[in-house]
């Protein structure tokens, strides 16, 4: 199905095992605050590479897999289907560095990260500045041979585990005043620490806790590219990052279904099966209907992205399979809890849990609104056709 090649089915095959490994540690991730002994951690971790299931998205000449687009997404679909975020151990390093990056930045901070030395997060998203990255007020301001970087950032993923970070700024002073600039900041490093860190809706072991940068000094070795960058950047990463979560919500929308279907076929009420209900079998069939259409979206645009479609149509494609598998795994997984019922409400039911995890889907990476924004701006400027 699908017009997967040997290769793929393999690679696909792989993803599945480690997923098939990570699913019976969920509950006890879920009950711990999504937190598992250090050990499991770094077991789970060791698997995944072992399994070649890390850095898919890295050229093979820096120690990566060298995955095509479309192989990439069959990993991160297997690794979707599973919560906690336990998956995470198959990490996808920063794959647009290698075209930006220095010789020095590549030794110090990509090969390390490909071989999973090293673990980078991203200091992006202000109070004031999210869909609207151009809002950001932190600052990097030269001085001599360095930068010094100020500015207090939100929902830093993974800062608890990272030892980088990619902090965006907009320089002050200079030929490139207010304009965007990114670095790379050890961690730790003098002047950044950690404002506080919120709980949030699910329950992984990866924090977003709120930073704050007060003028940290970092050698101008440490911008990527050059001043006046950092926009591109994001952007870039944006495309990879959308066609990522939504190959996650596709293996979440697997995994539901599969789920859903065996508790209908299972549960009897009045003496017969609940999936003899007309009301149980609209969820049911709604849900892989939609599933199988998100899917077809999102392999097809992973196959045009490798066959080096326009980089402006890609980036509407991306939206498009993001925008409609994000919000379809949200409908499948409220359709599971209600199938399951009361079951559906405890926190060790797989349903809960995804109910509760796919939420963020909508949000980060870009939020459904602004994918909307992204898709109907690119139909005006170059037509229905050329993106669909
Ligand atoms: C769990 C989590 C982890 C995150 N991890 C990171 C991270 O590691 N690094 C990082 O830098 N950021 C991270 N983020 C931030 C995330 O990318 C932003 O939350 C997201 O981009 C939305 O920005 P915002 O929260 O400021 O919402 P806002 O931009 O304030 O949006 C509020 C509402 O307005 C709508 N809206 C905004 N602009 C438009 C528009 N143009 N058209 C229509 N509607 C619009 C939005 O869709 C939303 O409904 C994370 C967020 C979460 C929740």
């Amino acid at each position: 199905m699908y017009g997967l090649s040997d290769e793929d089915l393999e690679i696909q095959a792989r993803a599945a095992m480690l997923a098939d490994e990570l699913i019976p540690a969920e509950v006890e991730a879920e009950l711990a605050g999504g937190e598992l002994p250090k050990d499991v951690t770094a077991a789970h971790a060791a698997r995944a590479r072992e399994l070649g299931l890390c850095a898919t998205n890295m050229p093979t000449a820096l120690g990566g897999l060298g995955y095509t687009t479309l192989q990439q997404v069959l990993v991160q679909e297997q690794a979707g289907r599973v919560t906690n975020a336990l998956a995470w151990v198959a990490s996808t390093p920063p794959s647009w560095m290698p075209a930006v990056a220095t010789p020095f930045q590549l030794e110090k901070f990509i090969i390390p990260t490909v071989r999973g030395e090293r673990e980078e997060c991203y200091a992006i998203t202000e109070e004031g500045a999210g869909s609207d990255v151009d809002a950001i007020e932190a600052t990097a301001r030269r001085d001599g041979d360095d930068y010094l970087l100020s500015g207090e950032k939100w929902h830093v993923t993974s800062y608890n585990s990272a030892d980088y970070a990619f902090f965006q700024g907009k320089l002050a002073g200079g030929e490139h005043d207010g304009e965007h600039a990114m670095f790379l900041v050890d961690l730790p490093s003098p002047g950044v620490t950690v404002v506080r860190t919120p709980a949030y809706s699910h329950s992984i072991g990866h924090h977003h806790p709120i930073v704050a940068f007060e003028d940290v000094r970092v050698p101008a070795t440490h911008l990527v590219g050059a001043e006046g960058d950092g926009m591109s950047f994001a952007y870039e990463w944006f495309r990879f990052e959308r066609m990522m979560v939504a190959a996650r919500c596709l293996g979440a929308a697997q995994r539901l279904t599969e789920e859903m279907t065996a508790f209908a076929t299972g549960r009897q009420v009045q003496g017969r099966p609940i999936a003899e209900l007309g009301a149980i079998q609209a969820m049911l069939a709604d849900s892989l209907t939609e599933l199988f259409a998100a899917r077809s979206l999102t392999y097809e645009t992973a196959r045009n992205i490798d066959a080096g479609l326009d980089v402006k149509v890609q980036h509407a494609q991306c939206s498009m399979a993001k925008l409609y598998a994000s919000e379809m795994a949200g409908r499948v997984a409220d359709r599971a809890v209600q199938v399951f019922g009361g079951r559906g409400y405890m926190r060790e039911n797989v349903a809960e849990r995804f109910f509760r995890e796919l939420r963020v889907e909508r949000i980060w990476e870009g939020t459904s609104e602004v994918q909307r924004a992204i898709i109907a701006d690119q139909m005006v400027k170059r037509g229905p056709r050329a993106l669909a």
